[in-house]
């Protein structure tokens, strides 16, 4: 596991007592030569009083995900699987819908379970500091380890319901599924006889406004963002960040590996991510 410190960018003490109690720790932080930066985020998360988080495919590789742009991503491991994610060739190519439904029917997603670092995130709604969950993932799993479904903002949206091209009508993705495994290879909306899809943004696929709108709120009023096994190298969720630092929040990133905004946190941690969750959240 590696540390990396940020500390450089954090502005001028505040009157506010809380805040001069963070600037304190970030000085703190400094003189203890950085030996111990999980500890020291951990105090950051108990002071916070409203925490916005924004995950992304990082934190659902130890539930068995695999994740897309990381060293075993989907998308790194085999290019051609991003086609299938584009919406113009699913709307417009019936073969690459048939393999789309077979990469569906045998995604690990559908026996994977909550992790360490999904359980820990619960614990911040339980202390009643989280004001929201942003996230890219499209698995449901924050859903599932307990958090409270208003607080989850899905950016991407969610592979675990359809929705008809033509009509909207959606439905769970399981009954789509067991149609499949009836026979059917490319199944039409039971509505309208239109094209079903995942229900999540594909390339190509405009993204939901008031639900962007909603996670550039949350992290424009957070006192502290934790950015949590995403490569903030996809916008807008990315723009989580900058938007969170502007508004004068500590910015902590917890990846398995260097981000794109690395430079902009306050606190790097790099390592197991749902080591890292666990330790930093009572
Ligand atoms: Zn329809």
């Amino acid at each position: 596991m590696s540390l990396t410190v940020r500390g450089g960018n954090r502005a001028a003490a505040g009157t506010h007592a809380r805040e001069a109690a963070i600037v304190n720790a970030v000085a703190d932080q400094r003189h203890t030569e950085q030996k111990d930066l999980p500890a020291q985020v951990r105090r950051w998360v108990q002071v916070a009083e409203r925490i916005t988080v924004l995950t992304g495919a990082g934190i659902s590789t130890d539930s068995g995900i695999p994740d897309f742009r990381g060293p075993s991503g989907v998308w790194t491991k085999n290019p051609g699987a991003e086609r299938t994610a584009t919406l113009q060739h699913y709307l417009s190519d019936p073969e690459l819908r048939i393999a789309a439904w077979q990469t569906r029917l045998h995604h690990p997603m559908w026996s994977a379970e909550p992790n360490a670092g999904h359980q820990a995130l619960v614990r911040l709604e339980e202390a009643g500091k989280l004001q929201a969950l942003v996230t890219q993932n499209i698995d449901e799993l924050h859903q599932r380890a307990g958090h409270a479904a208003d607080l989850v903002v899905e950016v991407h949206g969610t592979a675990r319901w359809t929705r008809c091209w033509s009509c909207g009508d959606r439905r769970q993705m399981s009954e789509t599924l067991a149609r499949v495994t009836a026979g059917e290879q490319d199944p039409p909306c039971e509505q309208c006889g239109g094209i079903l899809k995942s229900d999540t943004i594909s390339f190509g696929q405009d993204l939901v406004p008031d639900v962007i709108e909603r996670a550039m709120r949350a992290s424009a009023e957070c006192d502290l963002l934790l950015a949590i096994g995403s490569t903030l190298s996809v916008y807008p969720a990315a723009n989580c960040v900058p938007v969170a630092k502007a508004a004068g929040a500590l910015v902590v990133i917890v990846n398995g590996e260097a981000t794109a905004m690395d430079q902009l946190a306050d606190a790097v941690l790099v390592g197991s991510i749902s080591d890292l969750l666990d330790r930093i959240v009572d």
